[in-house]
């Protein structure tokens, strides 16, 4: 009876696996090295286009691997400030979105790590309709290749700030870092990668001792447990001090500077209360607070604050010598925050 291979997917090894595998199958190292490059560089999706590797190992290829590849499903420009809004489809044709904005310092891309996500916090639109699965390293390697395919750019910084929760889904997210990383492919420097968490502790430690030096992001959006665990259910399980606590071991191991991401919501954190213990937890680290005017959704749409009232608050902080500065809004046109444009599409279909 003929075995049945199960067949790897190559665009998720990282470089030592791609050797071993070349290296048992009886070809030389040199070819995992160029084989590397063709993903990881040219961002080729087939074998078929790796055009300098022989015939009879391209079909050998065919026969023990697979490519997990992802296509664009459509693209939106924004018109006022170029930011451009992917939708994804998946092998299983699950949907996914990730953003590309331009900045003076180049492009920064934000991307999914989950098709959905379980954490459920009120005001996001990304956790409405469930938790689906996680994304492999490679279909978070792939929104960015083929985004810098279709724009015809490469892209600088990239943020984990889309559909998902990254450290619920940790193992794929730590290959990820490594294959991206990777000097002998796409090579991004991990400082220049930022990783969003809404705060699950024992992942936190884990990242700090794996020592890369990624920008850790903690969704805050309250200093208060009870106030938190309105809008985060997360916050039942991981109370403030203990992510704090590890936050702190974070910014001792890796000494980046953390953020702490803010979502302004009128006369719920934008007191005088709320800076005055924001002060108490970022004493003696390197804090910048990122505040996001809510971005209101069907499902949380008031205590929208006022631009005034943002500018109010981050007074109010920079008064108690609190770093921060007010996260600009890009492509609203386009419902480019997360989540978003794939609900409008679901609902319009
Ligand atoms: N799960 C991760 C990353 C995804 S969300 C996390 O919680 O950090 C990225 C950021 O956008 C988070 O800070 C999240 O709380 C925030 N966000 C989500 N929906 C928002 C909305 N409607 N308005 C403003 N910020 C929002």
């Amino acid at each position: 009876m003929k075995k049945e291979i199960t067949k790897k997917e190559i665009n998720n090894l990282k470089f030592d696996e791609l050797e071993n595998e070349i290296t048992h199958l009886g070809y030389e190292k040199y070819r995992s090295k160029q084989i590397f490059e063709f993903i990881h560089k040219q961002k080729v999706d087939t074998f078929e286009a790796m055009n300098n590797i022989p015939k009879d190992i391209k079909e050998q290829l065919n026969i023990y691997f697979t490519f997990n590849t992802i296509k664009i499903y459509d693209a939106y420009k924004s018109k006022k400030d170029g930011t451009v809004k992917f939708l994804f489809q998946l092998d299983d044709k699950n949907i996914i979105e990730s953003v590309v904005m331009k900045y003076k310092y180049g492009y920064t891309q934000c991307i999914s790590t989950q098709v959905g996500c379980k954490m459920g916090c009120k005001f996001c639109a990304s956790t409405k309709d469930g938790f689906i699965r996680n994304l492999s390293a490679a279909e978070m390697l792939e929104q960015v290749y083929r985004a810098e395919n279709y724009l015809n750019m490469k892209v600088k910084n990239i943020v984990l700030m889309g559909s998902g929760e990254p450290l619920d889904n940790y193992e794929n997210v730590i290959n990820f870092l490594h294959l991206i990383n990777d000097q002998r492919g796409h090579n991004t420097s991990l400082r220049n990668i930022t990783l969003s968490t809404c705060g699950i502790v024992e992942k936190i430690n884990e990242l700090a001792d794996e020592n890369l030096p990624v920008t850790l992001s903690l969704s805050l959006h309250s200093p208060f447990d009870s106030r938190r665990q309105l809008i985060m259910p997360i916050s039942k399980k991981y109370k403030l001090d203990d992510i704090i606590d590890s936050i702190r071991r974070y910014y001792f191991k890796t000494k980046r500077r953390v953020t702490f991401e803010y979502t302004l919501i009128k006369g719920f954190n934008d007191r005088i209360e709320d800076v005055e213990m924001l002060k108490e937890y970022t004493k003696g680290i390197d804090v910048h607070i990122n505040i996001i005017p809510i971005n209101p959704i069907k499902e949380y749409k008031t205590n929208i604050p006022s631009n005034e009232d943002v500018i109010n608050f981050s007074k109010m902080l920079k008064n108690k010598g609190i770093k921060s500065t007010i996260r600009r809004e890009m492509g609203s046109d386009i419902s480019a925050s997360c989540g978003q444009l794939k609900r409008s599409i679901a609902l319009n279909k």
